[in-house]
């Protein structure tokens, strides 16, 4: 008998181990091209599902002798999660890396050895150690090297935003082992960045899988700061997300710390993280995020790669991103269990102001800065959008969609005003700043004199004799600081200098004569919006936590009883608990509420190895 006589079919492999009914999207074909042989670039999004495109592969031909996967994968915080999920599954899995001891690292390394592992997680720097090479050499000649699976692929690329240098070194692995088939797996978009991944990484020869990007759980929305954005956080919270497990991005350190202790004393369970604190203190956070139930996360970009929490129920931004990639790397973090999930951002000028000046003072070339400058606008129209916000950021990543129903704008078409008169009002009175003696000043000073505001600033330059004294006290000052944002989002005003005083644009011109028209969104201070429709929260306000799906009273009560009961099995086997069951599933068992064995099984999530070990306990929790 040939190998290939009793490959196992992939679908039973996902029923029976992962307890899934079918594969989704693209999946099935990058699984049958993998266990088939054949090499694989795969850009799906966050929460597509990758892990299973070649986690099955690996199954299937471990099942056909074919021996041992290697996962490359930059994340050694988390590879004992991800090898505890799939033991959960029934799975033998194992990690090499420097926090195991010498005798666990050499029973690992037995394992891999006598071909019993299915799949092996590695460091990408582990793949250059001669030792390992050696062992992998051994395997290759006894036919038990199977697959190699290169986990955030994009780290390659220096385009990309996480490039590791120890990536470039996995080219080795065509060379030294060109029979042996490859999967490489990013949910990074760009041309540039693809093409170099396959270059870099050799993958000539692979076939392409290009997923769309659209993440219909995920609800978009961007409001404006006003005086004091944390409340407006902590209302989006306490309102929306009660108890709900969420990301918060802050672009600093310090204000990472001071929002987390806010929050702490707003009652909130937040955390902070960010590389400025000690190693042990961000893996304990980092630990907590990931096996309690509803820890908020206040962060700097350092936290969140291959966080793969699938409950994550929000991301909020604090700080406009750089551009959208990130923005939309960020955000994907929402809702990978496809339950609904929001991404939040209040921006307001300040935030355009300093992304455009860290741009300007970076030490890199013009030609770099330009493109900086693309992408950050790009990312500021999006915010300025009145249209849908997915239809914007899809369209950034080559995708052609309609109007989604799933953002603020679909949801709550905003109104708009005709700015043109105001944006030329202003305009001109920075103009006449100019014309009067050559000064520059700032946003505030701009807005009290057109507000015809006495201060001590508009008498020491004699502001109040100026043709522009006055005219724009028909607009309170936030729909001011709205001209004034978009004017500069749309480049027509610069800033300067550390006290970031304004001048105008060449483009400026076109504008103050008319030529150019502006259709600013209202400003909404407090914007009403809908409650999540997919997942209903029936939890939120009254203290208990939400279920993923819509739940009645007495199904709300045994997902209780069975969060309760996972906990204890999480906590005994040192394990976040959605890798014991997910909330969806739990939320599923808690409104079928089955009787049997048998009827236990059709739930999504539960596959043989869990129905084992865990049914006649969920049975009985259930009564
Ligand atoms: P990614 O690595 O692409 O971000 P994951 O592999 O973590 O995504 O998968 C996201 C979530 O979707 C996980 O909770 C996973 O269990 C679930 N999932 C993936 N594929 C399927 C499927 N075919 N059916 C049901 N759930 C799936
Ligand atoms: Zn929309």
């Amino acid at each position: 008998m040939t190998r290939a006589d009793h490959l196992p079919a992939p679908t039973q492999i996902l029923q029976e181990v992962f307890g899934y009914s079918a594969f989704r999207g693209a999946q099935a074909d990058i699984v049958g091209h993998v266990v088939a042989g054949g090499d694989a670039l795969v850009l799906m999004p966050t929460g597509g599902g990758k892990s299973l495109c070649y986690q099955i592969p690996a199954i299937a031909r471990h099942r056909s002798q074919q021996g041992v996967t290697v996962v490359v994968s930059p994340l050694i915080a988390l590879m004992h999660d991800q090898v505890g999920a799939l033991e959960e599954a029934g799975v033998h899995a194992a990690f090499l890396n420097s926090s195991l001891s010498g005798e666990q690292a050499a029973h690992v390394e037995r394992e891999m050895m006598s071909g019993r592992l299915v799949m092996l997680y590695a460091a990408p720097e582990r793949i250059t150690n001669p030792r390992f090479l050696a062992q992998l050499d051994s395997l290759q000649e006894r036919g038990l090297l199977s697959l190699f699976a290169i986990d955030e692929a994009h780290c390659v690329s220096q385009w990309g935003h996480d490039f590791r240098s120890e990536y470039l070194a996995l080219s080795l692995l065509h060379e030294r082992y060109p029979e042996v088939p490859r999967i490489a797996l990013t949910a990074t978009a760009d041309d540039l960045t693809r093409a170099d991944i396959i270059e870099r990484l050799r993958l000539e020869e692979a076939r392409v899988f290009i997923s769309s990007f659209d993440r219909p759980n995920i609800r978009y929305t961007i409001v404006e700061k006003d005086s004091k954005p944390r409340d407006q956080l902590l209302r989006f919270i306490q309102d929306e997300h009660h108890e709900d497990a969420g990301v918060v991005y802050c672009q600093s350190r310090k204000k990472v710390d001071e929002t987390a202790d806010w929050l702490v004393s707003a009652g909130i369970k937040a955390l902070p993280y960010h590389a400025g604190l000690d190693a042990a203190v961000r893996q304990r956070h980092q630990d907590r995020f990931l096996r309690e139930d509803s820890i908020v996360m206040v962060a700097t970009i350092a936290f969140g790669m291959g966080i793969d929490k699938p409950d994550v129920r929000f991301v909020a931004h604090l700080d406009l991103p750089k551009n959208i990639e990130s923005y939309y790397q960020e955000t994907g973090r929402a809702g990978r269990d496809g339950a609904a999930a929001d991404a939040w951002m209040t921006y307001g000028l300040a935030d355009v102001v300093n992304q455009r000046r860290m741009i300007d003072e970076s030490p890199a070339g013009e030609e770099f800065k330009k493109g900086q400058r693309g992408k950050l606008d790009a990312l500021l129209a999006l915010a300025e959008a009145t249209d849908c916000r997915r239809v914007r950021l899809l369209a950034y990543f080559g995708e052609l969609s309609t109007a989604c129903g799933n953002c603020d704008n679909c949801l709550v078409p905003p109104a708009t005003w005709d700015g043109t008169d105001s944006a030329r009002k202003l305009l001109s009175c920075i103009y006449r700043f100019h014309q009067n003696g050559g000064q520059r000043f700032g946003a505030g000073h701009l807005i009290d004199v057109l507000r015809g505001k006495v201060t001590d600033k508009v008498t020491q330059y004699g502001h109040q004799s100026l043709s522009t004294w006055g005219i724009g006290a028909d607009l309170p000052e936030t729909q001011w600081r709205a001209v004034l944002r978009q004017l500069i989002a749309l480049g027509h005003v610069f800033t300067e200098g550390e006290y970031m005083t304004l001048a105008l644009a060449d483009s400026a011109r076109a504008v103050l004569k008319g030529e150019v028209q502006l259709l600013l969104r209202v400003p909404t201070a407090a914007p009403k919006r809908g409650r999540l429709t997919r997942g209903t929260k029936p939890g939120a306000g009254s203290g208990k936590s939400s279920a993923p799906i819509e739940l009645d009273d007495d199904a709300l009560a045994r997902f209780e009883l069975l969060k309760a009961w996972r906990a204890e099995v999480a906590k005994e086997h040192g394990l976040p608990a959605y890798v014991i069951f997910q909330n969806v599933t739990l939320a599923e068992m808690a409104r079928q509420n089955p009787q049997s064995l048998d009827e236990l099984v059709g739930i999504s999530g539960v596959g043989a190895k869990k129905l084992e070990a865990y049914g006649e306990e969920i049975l009985r929790v259930l009564g």
